[in-house]
């Protein structure tokens, strides 16, 4: 069980592999990564880990790719009676010959970027490492963060997973860039600032423990040192007398999961080609006689470091397999839904491209002025709900603002009466001044539905641009750009008549004023009303009706004209008989003036009533009436005749295969797309095999 869970892992590994790792990756899976300065021995200690020399090796910077080592314990083929234990039990010499370098049909190596070949020979693994890593970063020393991924299979490793990186150096050296100290510092970063990293900090005893960059930069991503392990190398370079007790009893840097001290080939046993078997003899040896680490011997060296690092990694797998499985089924269910909405890879003909793409703007146009888009926002209104906010708040609130008293004055009033009774004083003057008057206030609901028609437009674009904002329209920039050039064409074209029509209602109310409209107020009713207002103590109510009865006292007749104060009255009022006698001509601006008699003020009042009154008729007519007519004549219209339009203009033209050329990003995204939901559902089927 506990095998198959880090076989699971590394065969993860492997699926995600082609997403590049580090941190594009969507899953970051558990793994051992190994940081130190440069020379503390860090592929040392993955190759006595392996048992066996494959790592290339010499003078400066060598590991120079992240090495993704995956060791798998596989049980030895079937003449073999020894098992996994041979690498805690070194003695017993699992070979027989103790001959490392030799060919073993056990034991293998396998590239994931040279799939089915196995390397027996290990030499031509460093080999292969070698040529990789230079194909990445041609010779001159430079790095690549793109992981060489490498599995051994063997009967002597513990399952596990390790990844070289290169080491921490400061100088750069040869022709190696400037910033290599920081591009290295980058890449470990990457490796081990993933919270699922298991940090295992390589430290030369011979060093101070306090100056190490390794453990430095473990510490800024794991502050608490709870996922960091230190390894303690060259323990035996260390001074006479020295010893790494006080480091190993937590009391320098205290780390969770403590240190190991181990004991690697010096450049003198790789020289003379000392046996990895041979030093890990050793190594026991060293520690089970070093006064300092007899009693501890078992808890010291390398075997100890593999037991101890797949127990943490399985510890770890244990932990984290829940969340990874749910990560891939998140990313797969996102990448899944992305490769939905950029549509499939189509074969099909430009005319059917079109056609569809019409058809379905010309739905998403409907159901967003219908309110049935699939998107409802409950954050704010949109497409209908929008236009009907426009219609019945700020058109209804336009028209009610308007107040035929802000233009008409009571002089004018007077004025107009005047003009209106013609040459001959007329009986009663009233009706033709409030005609006058009213006509031209009702012109003034022109503005307002004129502004309401051109909020709508904007209104129509704003649906348009959200609908094009799905990306299945990105897919073709010109067709969508074509799409849209259209619409807002035949949206500006439908503006012309819709403009007339509004127009001509309100001209319509202009032309002809309903004196007999039922809502109109009745003349004597305004006589009644400001008879009260002018002479309040004259009317009184009828106690049984509560309505006003009729005046006792004599009110002032209309018929009854003041002879002596007549209309001109205020022009005429010299006393200078000779200037009367004289007729002089009008001035050229005649105007009524003077005091208004009380028939003067009776009649004005009476007529402001009876605008007032005819206007709000006018005011509910139109409120009701322009929302009706623009929704005809815009919307309705632009619902109707929106997909013949389209179809007229698109569908025919002569360069619809230019119109259907997709948008390259869209052709990349898609790739993308589909290799991520390829190698997730891999990555799915595998956690879900667990
Ligand atoms: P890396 O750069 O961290 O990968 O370090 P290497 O594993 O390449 O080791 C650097 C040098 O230190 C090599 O010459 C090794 O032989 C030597 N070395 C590593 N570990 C030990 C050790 O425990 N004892 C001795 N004597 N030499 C060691
Ligand atoms: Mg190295």
């Amino acid at each position: 069980m506990d095998e198959t869970l880090i076989a699971t892992i590394n065969k993860l590994q492997d699926a995600l592999a082609p997403l590049g790792g580090g941190s594009s990756s969507p899953v970051d899976l558990p793994q051992i990564t190994v940081v130190g300065s440069q020379s503390s021995g860090k592929s040392s200690v993955l190759e006595n880990i392996v048992g066996r020399d494959f790592l290339p090796r010499g003078t400066g910077i060598v590991t120079r790719r992240p090495l993704i080592l995956q060791l798998v314990n596989r049980r030895p083929s079937k003449d073999s009676k020894k098992d996994t234990k041979d690498l805690l039990n070194l003695e017993s010499g699992s070979n027989g010959n103790g001959g490392q370098s030799e060919d073993n049909e056990d034991e293998w190596g396998e590239f994931l970027h040279l799939p089915g070949k196995k390397f027996f020979n290990f030499d031509e693994i460093r080999q292969e490492i070698v040529n990789e890593t230079e194909a990445k970063t041609g010779k001159n020393a430079g790095i690549s963060p793109v992981p060489i991924n490498l599995r051994i299979y063997s009967p002597h490793v513990l399952t596990l997973t390790l990844v070289d990186l290169p080491g921490l150096t400061k100088v750069p050296v040869g022709d190696q860039p400037k910033d290599i100290e920081k591009q290295i510092k980058d890449m470990i970063l990457k490796f081990i600032s993933k919270p699922n990293a298991i940090i295992l900090s390589v430290n030369a005893a011979n060093t101070d423990l306090a100056n190490s960059d390794g453990l430095k930069l473990a510490r800024e991503v794991d502050p608490e040192g709870s996922r960091t392990i230190g390894v303690l190398t060259k323990v035996d370079l260390m001074d006479q007398g020295t010893d790494v007790i006080e480091i190993l009893a937590g009391r320098v840097i205290p780390l969770r999961y403590g240190y190991v001290p181990v004991i690697n080939r010096g450049q003198k046993d790789i020289e003379q080609k000392k046996t990895i078997r041979a030093a890990l003899l050793d190594e026991k040896k060293f520690f089970e006689n070093h006064p300092s680490y007899s009693s501890k011997a078992h808890y010291c060296g390398t075997p100890y470091l593999a037991k101890k690092l797949n127990s943490i990694l399985l510890h770890h797998i244990k932990q984290t397999l829940p969340e990874i499985k749910l990560r891939i089924e998140t990313a797969l269910k996102k990448y899944q839904s992305e490769l939905a909405s950029l549509g499939p890879e189509t074969m099909d003909s430009p005319s059917s491209i079109v056609l569809s793409i019409i058809t379905d703007f010309c739905n998403d146009y409907n159901g967003i002025l219908d309110g049935e888009a699939k998107e409802l926002s409950s954050l704010e209104l949109s497409g209908g709900a929008r236009i009907s906010f426009v219609f019945h708040e700020i058109y209804k609130n336009g028209v009610n603002a308007l107040d035929p008293f802000d233009q008409i004055k009571d002089s004018d009033i007077r004025t107009i009466m005047y003009n209106s009774s013609g040459a001959a004083p007329s009986l009663f003057v009233g009706t033709q001044a409030f005609e006058v008057l009213v006509k031209q206030q009702i012109h003034r609901f022109e503005d307002p539905s004129i502004r309401c028609i051109n909020l709508i437009f904007d209104e129509l674009v704003r649906i348009l641009t959200q609908i094009l904002q799905n990306p299945k329209y990105s897919r073709y920039p010109q067709l969508k750009e074509a799409l849209s050039n259209s619409f807002i064409e035949f949206l500006r074209q439908a503006l012309i008549p819709t403009q007339e029509f509004v127009t001509d209602i309100i001209q319509s109310e202009e032309t002809y004023i309903n004196t007999a409209h039922p809502d109109l107020l009745k003349g004597s009713q305004a006589m009644a009303m400001v008879q009260e207002k002018l002479h309040p103590k004259q009317v009184q109510v009828d106690p049984k009706t509560g309505k006003p009865i009729a005046s006792h006292s004599p009110a002032p007749s209309i018929t009854e004209d003041d002879k002596s104060q007549g209309f001109f009255g205020g022009f005429f009022s010299s006393k200078n008989k000779k200037r009367l006698a004289a007729m002089e001509a009008p001035p050229p601006v005649l105007k009524a003036v003077g005091a208004m008699s009380d028939r003067e003020t009776m009649e004005t009042e009476v007529i402001k009533l009876l605008i007032q009154s005819y206007f709000s008729i006018v005011k509910r007519t139109v409120a009701d009436i322009i929302p009706k007519a623009i929704m005809l004549k815009l919307i309705i219209k632009s619902r109707n005749d929106i997909q013949k339009i389209l179809l007229e203009k698109l569908y025919s033209s002569s360069d619809m295969s230019d119109l259907v050329k997709e948008n390259e990003l869209t052709k990349q995204r898609r790739q993308e797309c589909l290799k991520m939901v390829d190698v997730l559902r891999h990555a799915n089927e595998i956690v879900s095999s667990v």
